[in-house]
Order: C-alpha cells, then structure tokens, then sequence
C-alpha cells in the first residue's frame, strides 16, 4: 500500500528534525518539501511508523505492508495551503517510481484520513487526487455531468444503509457511531467541496460512483 501524509508542523525543517528523532517515535519512507525536494528517511524495506491505529479493507497493520510518504504542509493545525506545483510534481513522480517497484495496485493508494478518520485529516480536502489519478496514481473517477443533482438533499434509510454499504466496500473500516467521520473522509479526497460528514443525496451518489470505479479496479 502507499499512504500519503502532510507534515502538520510549522516547517519542513521542524517536520524532518521529529521523523528522524528516535524518541518521537514517528516516521516515514520518504518527505517531499514544497520547492519539491524529496528526501528518503526510512529505507523501502524497513517499518516506518507513519500510519499509527489504522484500518483499509479489513487489513489493521498497516505499517507492515505499506510505504508512508509525508508531504511538507503545516496543515489544518498551523495554516493549511495548497500544494505548490513543485511539490505535486515529485510526489507524482515518486509514487508513479513505488507503483513499479512494487506494483501497488490503484485501490490500495491511500490518503491517512481513508485510514484513521477518527483520528487523521490529512493530507486533506485541498490535496490534488485527481491530477494524481490522471497520473496513474490510485483512484479518483470523474464526477458524472449532473453533479449537482441531489445537493443538500438528504437521504431515506434504504439509502443510507446502500451507502455506508458502498463506503465500506471501497475499503473504509467503519465503526458503528462514528459513521459520520467515515463520511467526512470520503468526502475531503472525493467531494472535496464539503466534507460535513453529512450523507447527503449528492455524497451518496458520489460513493456510488467511487464504487464502482474501486470495484472496476479489484477486477483487473
Ligand atoms: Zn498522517
């Protein structure tokens, strides 16, 4: 698996410092600056510890199976801003070089807040999956023409249990009363518009799209 992060710290230089602390007990296969410079901190087969208590699929130990990469960003914590070109362009080359390595297939590219929601954020709503996906780079179909239809409107029961049926197929692990920051999730790297957590009809019928696209992809 892949998991992009962004740093949340205040600087590049404060983010490198605390992957590289042993007592921190955090880190990362790999940190790309905004200017676009990427460094590896952690060797591709070695455990980094990026993902934390985390789930996809039904698969829990996510740092055993996965390469964390941590995109310079102070986040939502210290002034979150939209990734710089630079920045987008090496992160698209490197995941594009990991994809071959080790040939990750698109449904398992993840974003941290796929897989801790109830925890994670990042890398966040202003995070560019789709130019990612046009790359080659995990999963992001292009919303149908009448995208607007059903905003705001709110969904029946029979609905409701279809979509959270949809989230869970793409890979969301959701916990029975927290389905709302599964929602949130989804719709910070699918609808990035608002992410309420609201299962709106729009949501709803964005989750079934995404659906069908994931399941496109476990196909093949
Ligand atoms: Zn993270």
């Amino acid at each position: 698996m892949l998991v992009l992060h962004y740093t949340g710290m205040k600087t590049a230089g404060e983010a490198i410092e605390r992957l590289c602390d042993p007592a921190a007990r955090v880190s990362a296969h790999y940190i790309v600056e905004e200017n676009g410079m990427i460094w590896r901190l952690v060797p591709d087969s070695r455990r980094a510890f990026h993902a934390g208590r985390s789930c996809w699929a039904g698969e829990s130990d996510l740092n055993a199976v996965s390469i964390g990469i941590e995109i310079v960003n102070p986040g939502h914590e210290w002034g979150y801003r939209p990734f710089p070109e630079e920045q987008m362009a090496s992160v698209e080359r490197l995941c594009g070089a990991l994809l071959e390595r080790f040939l990750i297939p698109p449904h398992r590219i993840v974003g941290h807040s796929d897989i801790a929601p109830d925890r994670k954020s990042d890398p966040g709503e202003l995070f560019d999956w789709p130019r990612l996906a046009r790359a080659g780079v995990g999963i992001w179909p292009e919303p149908a023409a009448d995208h607007t239809r059903g905003r705001g409107r709110g969904v029946g029961v029979i609905e409701q249990a279809g979509a959270l049926a949809n989230l869970a197929a793409i890979g969301y692990c959701i916990t029975a009363g927290a389905e709302s920051t599964c929602v949130a999730a989804f719709q910070r790297r699918f609808r990035p518009e608002r992410w309420d957590g609201r299962l709106d009809g729009e949501t709803a019928r964005r989750l079934g799209e995404v659906r069908a696209a994931y399941d496109r992809a476990r196909r093949r």
